[in-house]
């Protein structure tokens, strides 16, 4: 058990009322989170993991089991939870500061209260220097740091990342990692975080969870024990390899399954 756990779920499953009739999307799931936990679910496409993060979110009711956040059962959309999506989903009208400040807009907290936080945001995720500037004048990889800020503004219990680096090309995808790590360093966040990417989860990572095919339920969760920072020398060691390698062993057994 986490020392102080963010995220509790407990035999949970999720069924979609497809029209196809009843789809099981996730099965009998346990998955903690303590505070401060950085945590990557690997898993294959079509099996569940958007499906987790609509849970967390409190957009989707569960079918079986109980998940709660911060001892709390979830019940409805939640204003305690920050999400950083695959597309970086910016306002185009707006300026990066304004897009940061979208969450603070939507719950209808006062913006003045937000606006050195947001400042504050855009200096840690390196965009300093464009908080006045329209997301068409970002790269994707800055768009993307502006969607981290966003998902931050508001000191959420836990931040979700669906995939936050899929749409990036590998050598900003590798920069990218590397700054979310420095991120996660400086804020200490509790955070759930979605890839495919193998190498990925184990440098970020203080767990890698991963599930299985359709229905998806856990089938290894595998402490990563390095030392942080990660870097380059880290990627490069036996031990880095040896971890890479029980992750990929689990996934030719489950393809073979
Ligand atoms: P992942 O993110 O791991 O690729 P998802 O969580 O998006 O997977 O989807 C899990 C399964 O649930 C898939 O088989 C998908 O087709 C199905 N699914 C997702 N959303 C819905 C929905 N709104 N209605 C019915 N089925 C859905
Ligand atoms: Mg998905």
């Amino acid at each position: 058990m986490a020392a102080d756990p963010v995220l509790q779920i407990e035999g949970m499953s999720v069924v979609y009322d497809s029209t196809q009739g009843p789809l099981t999307a996730l099965t009998k799931l346990d998955l903690e989170i303590g505070k401060g936990e950085f945590v990557a679910v690997l898993g294959p496409s079509g099996c569940g993991k958007s499906t987790l993060l609509r849970v967390i979110s409190g957009l989707l009711p569960i079918s079986a089991g109980t998940a709660r956040i911060s001892g709390e059962p979830i019940k409805g959309p939640r204003k305690d939870v920050g999400i950083v999506f695959q597309q970086p989903t910016l306002l185009p009208w707006r300026t990066v500061r304004d897009n940061v400040l979208v969450p603070i807009r939507a719950q209808r907290l006062p913006i003045q209260n937000y606006l050195a936080e947001a400042d504050r945001l855009l200096e840690l995720v390196g965009l300093g220097k464009f908080a006045s500037h329209l997301p068409r004048e970002l790269s994707g990889g800055m768009q993307q740091r502006a969607g981290i800020a966003r998902g931050l503004i508001h000191d959420p219990a836990v931040l979700l990342m669906d995939e936050p680096f899929a749409a990036l090309d590998a050598l900003t995808r590798e920069r990218m990692t590397d700054e979310l790590q420095a991120i996660w360093m400086a804020t200490r966040k509790t955070v759930l975080f979605i890839t495919h990417s193998i190498p990925e989860a184990v440098f970020l990572a203080d767990k890698v969870v991963v599930l299985s095919g359709r229905p998806g339920t856990k089938v290894l969760e595998l402490p990563i024990p390095l030392e942080r920072p990660r870097t380059l020398k880290t990627m490069a060691s036996p031990e880095f390899g040896a971890l890479a390698n029980q992750l990929r062993e689990m996934f030719s057994t489950l393809a073979a399954g």
